[in-house]
């Protein structure tokens, strides 16, 4: 009986992570924007998709679900809070999963901002965060519904798991992202380290993700947007005009980022 379970990295589009978690026999895919790479790493890999799992509606990550489903009749879990063809199984904060084939659980925690209904999925035996567009390598996903404190209190939870957790974030954004935390944090030694380690990681064409809970508390500015030298940076660069509340601070941060290149 296979039970060690891993996760293989699916490149999709120019930029997407499509996460497949496998033992051998089964796959779980997580936001499976295009079908044809998750079908040709199945047939690859030797493996029978039993279960999608889908984090927010936007169609780099649900946009393969219904050619996987002509191909293999299995559940789809997504948000209960977002209308997406094929979901099956609606979850709500705090549900688990036990996804099948795998014998895998997963609980689901809501993290409305980049979209209103974004969940992510946190496996409390592995610690794998698979989180979508909400928290990524150096950075977070743009609000496009939700509002700002909303999403400072959703990067709250996923700051609050175990430092050591993997978060399989759904992009390749790493380098810009670390840009400009670099930008924000200017004295960050800890930053100054990662990109170092991530440019060469990139350099090799190796993926950044997953990257660890520890590390994004150390060196990712939407992470750190309470810390006094975040805040005083804020000040300097004109971007609040004096010390507010911790929201402000969080969504003048993001507004920041939003036009910075
Ligand atoms: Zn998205
Ligand atoms: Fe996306």
């Amino acid at each position: 009986m296979k039970n060690t379970l891993s996760i293989l990295t699916v490149p999709a589009f120019d930029d997407n992570y499509l996460w497949l978690i496998h033992d051998g026999a089964h796959a779980a895919v997580v936001d499976p924007g295009d079908a044809a790479p998750v079908l040709a790493a199945l047939a690859a890999h030797h493996l029978v998709l039993s279960a999608i799992l889908l984090t927010h509606h936007h169609a780099d990550h649900a946009g393969g679900v219904a050619r996987l489903l002509e191909h293999a009749s299995v559940p789809v879990f997504g948000p209960a809070h977002e209308q997406i063809p094929g979901v099956s199984q609606a979850l709500r904060q705090d549900d688990s999963v036990s996804v099948p084939g795998l014998g895998l659980r997963l609980s689901v925690i809501e993290v409305p901002g980049h979209t209103r209904g974004h969940i992510a999925y946190f496996a409390p035996q592995q610690h794998w965060l698979f989180c979508g567009d909400t928290l990524f390598a150096g950075g977070c996903g743009r609000l496009f519904e939700g509002t700002p404190a909303q999403m400072l209190n959703s990067l709250d939870k996923l700051a609050a798991l175990p430092d050591d957790t993997a978060v399989y974030c759904a992009h390749e954004y790493t380098l810009s992202n670390l840009r400009f935390a670099l930008e924000v944090e200017p004295g960050n030694q800890v930053l100054l380290e990662r990109i170092k380690t991530e440019q060469a990681k990139r350099a090799r064409g190796i993926a950044t993700v997953p990257s660890r809970i520890g590390m994004e508390k150390q060196t990712n500015p939407f992470l750190r947007s309470r810390e006094a030298t975040v805040i005083a940076r804020l000040l300097a660069c004109g971007k609040i005009p004096a010390v507010q509340d911790e929201v402000r601070h969080f969504a003048a941060l993001r507004e920041w980022k939003n036009h910075y290149r």
